[in-house]
C-alpha cells in the first residue's frame, strides 16, 4: 500500500471543481467566460509572443506592471501578478496566514477561498450570506477574531452575483483590527452598474489593509491565458510577489494582457453588451416568477433549491451546461442571445408559479 506523506490538512481539501465541460453543440454557461472571442489586435500580440516563447519570460514583468500602474495610477510597487486571479488568492492566504490563524469569508463564495486556506493550514470561517444572498458585513465584522489575519469580500460574489456596498466595507475596515488585510476580489468588476457598489481601488488608496484582486479573465476574455494581478500596499505586495511561483506570467500572457489594456475601448463595447443581455436574462425569469438576486456579474443566480440538480440535468438535456451549487441553485453565465433564448424556454418549464 503506498503511504505518500501528505499533509491531514491536504488531504482533507475537497478537489477543485472546475466548470463543467460542455458537449458538442451545447452553450457552455458554467465557468462565467467571455463568449466572445479575443479581439484581433490581441490575437495578433499573442501570435507575436509566439515567436519568443524559446525564452523566459521577464520574471518582473516590467512592461505589462508598468502598464497597470499607468491605467489604475498606482506605483508599480503596488502591483502583484499571476496566473490568474486564483493564484492571487492562494498567495495572499499563504502570505498572512498558517496554522492557528483564521480566514474569514462569506459562504458560498467563490470556491477558491476554502481550499487555498486549507492549503495554508489555516482555519475556514464561513459566514452564511444575508437575506438576498448578500455577503453579510455585519456578521463578517463579528467573525473576525485574535486569530483572523484575513478577510475576503467578494464583490460581484461568485456564485449569486450580488454586490456589498461601499458603506459597509467602510464600515468593516473601521472597526477591524491594523493586522487584518482585506482582500476585496473584484473579479466581476466591469460588469457592476449600481453605483453603491464597494469601490476597492478607493479603499485600497485609502487603507494599507486593503488588497484588490483583479483579472484579465472574465471581462478581457483571457481566462485560457491565466493572467490577473493584485493592488496591494508595497510591503504586502512584495509578500505576495515572494509566494509566487517564479516565472508564472507567461511571455503570451504578459503580451495579451498588454494588447487588452491598449483595446480597453473596443472591450467595454462588449462588456456593454453583455450587461444589456444580463438585463434581457434577468427581465426574462423574474417574468416565470424567478426570485432571481441583483446579478451585478456576467452571470445570474437561480435558487432552485432542492430541485437544483433535477433542473441542471434538464438543462442539460436542452444543450445548457450550468453550474450547480447542490441544494442551493444554479450559476448561469450571461452569454449571447442563442444561448439566453434556449435558456428561458428550457427553464419554463421549472418556473415557481408567480403568489404561490
Ligand atoms: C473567476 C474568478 C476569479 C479569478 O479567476 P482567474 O481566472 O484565476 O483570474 C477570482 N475570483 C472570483 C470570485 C472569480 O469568480
Amino acid at each position: 500500500m503506498a503511504e505518500h506523506p501528505i499533509r491531514p490538512e491536504i488531504a482533507a481539501l475537497p478537489s477543485y471543481r472546475a466548470g463543467q465541460r460542455a458537449p458538442e453543440g451545447a452553450h457552455k454557461l458554467s465557468s462565467n467566460e467571455n463568449p466572445y472571442p479575443p479581439l484581433p489586435s490581441v490575437v495578433a500580440a499573442i501570435a507575436e509572443a509566439a515567436q519568443h516563447v524559446n525564452r523566459y519570460p521577464d520574471p518582473a514583468a516590467t512592461a505589462l506592471v508598468a502598464a497597470i500602474a499607468a491605467r489604475f495610477d498606482v506605483s508599480p510597487d503596488n502591483v502583484a501578478l499571476s496566473t490568474g486571479s486564483v493564484a492571487l488568492c492562494q498567495h495572499i492566504v499563504s502570505a498572512v496566514a498558517g496554522p492557528g490563524d483564521d480566514v474569514v469569508f462569506g459562504w458560498p463564495s467563490f470556491e477558491a477561498y476554502p481550499i487555498v486556506t486549507g492549503i495554508a493550514g489555516a482555519r475556514v470561517v464561513a459566514v452564511p450570506l444575508a437575506e438576498g444572498w448578500r455577503q453579510d458585513m455585519a456578521a463578517t465584522a463579528q467573525a473576525v477574531g485574535p486569530h483572523t489575519t484575513c478577510v475576503f469580500v467578494c464583490s460581484p460574489n461568485n456564485p449569486t452575483g450580488t454586490v456589498v456596498s461601499h458603506a459597509d466595507v467602510v464600515r468593516l475596515l473601521e472597526v477591524l483590527p491594523s493586522r487584518v488585510v482585506v482582500v476585496i476580489d473584484e473579479a466581476y468588476v466591469e460588469f457592476v452598474d449600481d453605483p453603491e457598489a464597494v469601490r476597492g481601488i478607493e479603499l485600497f488608496r485609502a487603507d494599507p489593509r486593503v488588497v484588490v484582486l483583479r483579472t484579465f479573465s472574465k471581462a478581457y476574455g483571457l481566462a485560457g491565458l491565466r493572467v490577473g494581478f493584485a493592488l496591494a500596499h508595497p510591503t504586502l505586495a512584495e509578500a505576495i510577489r515572494k509566494t509566487t511561483t517564479p516565472f508564472a506570467v507567461s511571455v503570451v500572457a504578459q503580451e495579451a494582457a498588454i494588447a487588452s489594456l491598449a483595446a480597453e475601448d473596443e472591450l467595454a463595447v462588449r462588456v456593454e453588451q453583455l450587461r444589456a443581455e444580463r438585463t434581457q436574462v434577468l427581465d426574462a425569469l423574474t417574468e416565470q416568477g424567478w426570485e432571481v438576486p441583483a446579478a451585478q456579474g456576467n452571470f445570474v443566480w437561480l435558487p432552485t433549491g432542492p430541485r437544483t440538480d433535477d433542473v441542471a440535468a434538464s438543462l442539460r438535456e436542452s444543450g445548457l451546461v450550468v453550474r450547480a451549487f447542490a441544494g442551493a441553485g444554479l450559476r448561469v453565465s450571461v452569454a449571447t442571445p442563442d444561448a439566453h433564448t434556449v435558456l428561458t424556454e428550457a427553464l419554463r418549464n421549472w418556473a415557481p408559479r408567480v403568489g404561490s
